[in-house]
C-alpha cells in the first residue's frame, strides 16, 4: 500500500477541568492528529503530545518538527506491506516516540480498513469490552477529591488511582481507605520520590494498594529493583518503559511486577504489543495507560486493551472524563458495568468529527 497523502492537526482542546500530577497542572490538551489517505481509504491516529516536556522529553513542537522533517517524508517514498515494518524504517530516528505513534496509528488505522477488519481484531484482541478505571489528579482540598471518588463510583468506575507527590501520599491514601476501604486503589507518583525516601513509599504497604506506579526517576530501572525488594506494594513501570527492551530489563532485573502499557510513550501499536506479548509469557500482568486522548487515540487505546494479557483495569475513561464534546461522532461511554465496549466498525471503528475537528486547529499541514 502506498501513502498518498499525510495531513497533521494541530489542535487544542479544552479540557472539563485542569488535571493535575505531580509534575505540574495541564488546562488544555495541544497534540496532533494524523490523517492520511491511501488507495481510496483514510486512515487515523493521534500523537498524544503535550506541550511541555515533563513527562516525556517530547512536546506538541517536537513532534511536529520530527514528523514534518523526517519521519512523514520516510513514509511517503516507501509501499507498505505490514503496518509492522514501521518499527524498523523508523528506527534511525532515535527516540521520539510519540512523534512516531501518532503516523504509525494511522497506517494501522488504513491498514485495517483496507481488510475490512476492525482494529482489535487486526492487533489480536480477544474481548468485546475492557474495564475502565479512572484518574484523579493532585486536589489540595480532600473533602473534594473523596466527592469526585464518590462520582467516578458510582458512574461504576472499576479502580481509582490517584496522583501523589512527596507531602501528599501517607496521609490522602490513610483518608481514602477511611471512606472506601475496599475499592481497588492505586497510586501513581510520576517519578516524584527518590531511594531515600523508601520509609515513607513502605508506609504504603499498609493500605492494599494494587501497585505504586512509577515511584523512581522517569528513566530509571535499576533502583526500583532495589525499592521492590525493600517494599511489599507491587510497582509498576510506566515512564521508564519506553522499548520493549527496556521491559525485558525490568522483568529480568525485577523492578516491577506489572506494567502500564501506552503505545504512545513506546512508538506505536506494534511495539505495546510487543511489550504485552513478553509480559504475557512471563506472566506479568499489563494494563493500558492513557495520555488524556481525543476519541482517536482512545479508540486506539480501547482495542490495544483487548487483548488478552491487559488483565487490570487501564486509564481508558469515557470521554466526558475529560473533554465536554469529543472529535469523533461516537464519544466513548462507560457502561453501567463499568467497561467501555471495544468498537467493531472496521479500523478504529469511530467517525471523526472533521467539522468540529477543523474547528480546533491552530496549525494544519498536508503532505503528498
Ligand atoms: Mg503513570
Amino acid at each position: 500500500m502506498k501513502i498518498e497523502r499525510v495531513e497533521l492537526y494541530n489542535i487544542k482542546m479544552p479540557l472539563v477541568e485542569p488535571f493535575h500530577p505531580s509534575h505540574g497542572k495541564m488546562e488544555d490538551r495541544d497534540f496532533i492528529i494524523v490523517k492520511m489517505m491511501g488507495e481510496g481509504v483514510v486512515g487515523w491516529g493521534e500523537t498524544a503530545s503535550q506541550s511541555t516536556p515533563y513527562y516525556v522529553y517530547e512536546t506538541t513542537k517536537t513532534c511536529w518538527h520530527i514528523q514534518c522533517d523526517f519521519l512523514i517524508p520516510l513514509l511517503l517514498e516507501k509501499d507498505i506491506s505490514d503496518p509492522k515494518e514501521l518499527v524498523s524504517w523508523f528506527a534511525p530516528v532515535r527516540g521520539h516516540n510519540m512523534a512516531k505513534t501518532g503516523l504509525e496509528q494511522a497506517v494501522w488505522d488504513l491498514w485495517a480498513k483496507s481488510k475490512g477488519q476492525s482494529m482489535a481484531e487486526m492487533l489480536g484482541g480477544t474481548r468485546d469490552r475492557v474495564d475502565s478505571g479512572v484518574s484523579i489528579g493532585i486536589l489540595d482540598d480532600l473533602e473534594h477529591l473523596l466527592k469526585r471518588m464518590t462520582g467516578y463510583l458510582k458512574e461504576g468506575y472499576r479502580r481509582v488511582k490517584i496522583k501523589i507527590k512527596p507531602g501528599y501520599d501517607v496521609e490522602v491514601v490513610k483518608e481514602i481507605r477511611r471512606f472506601f476501604p475496599k475499592v481497588p486503589l492505586m497510586v501513581d507518583a510520576n517519578s516524584s520520590y527518590t531511594l531515600n525516601e523508601v520509609d515513607r513509599l513502605r508506609l504504603l504497604d499498609d493500605f492494599n494498594l494494587i501497585m505504586i506506579e512509577q515511584p523512581l526517576g522517569y528513566d530509571d530501572i535499576w533502583e526500583h529493583a532495589k525499592l521492590q525488594k525493600q517494599i511489599k506494594t507491587a510497582i509498576c513501570l510506566d515512564e521508564s518503559i519506553t522499548t520493549p527492551e527496556h521491559a525485558r530489563w525490568a522483568l529480568e532485573w525485577e523492578s516491577c511486577r506489572i506494567i502500564n502499557v501506552k503505545a504512545a510513550r513506546v512508538g506505536g501499536l506494534t511495539q505495546a504489543v510487543r511489550i504485552h506479548d513478553l509480559c504475557q509469557e512471563r506472566r506479568i500482568p499489563v494494563w493500558c495507560g492513557g495520555l488524556l486522548e481525543s476519541g482517536i487515540g482512545r479508540a486506539h487505546n480501547v482495542a490495544l486493551a483487548s487483548l488478552p494479557n491487559f488483565s487490570l483495569p487501564g486509564d481508558i475513561s469515557a470521554s466526558n472524563r475529560y473533554f465536554q464534546r469529543d472529535i469523533v461522532i461516537q464519544p466513548f461511554e462507560l457502561n453501567a458495568d463499568g467497561t467501555i465496549s471495544v468498537p467493531r466498525g472496521i479500523g478504529i471503528g469511530v467517525d471523526v468529527d472533521e467539522p468540529f475537528l477543523n474547528s480546533l486547529v491552530i496549525r494544519h499541514e498536508t503532505f503528498h
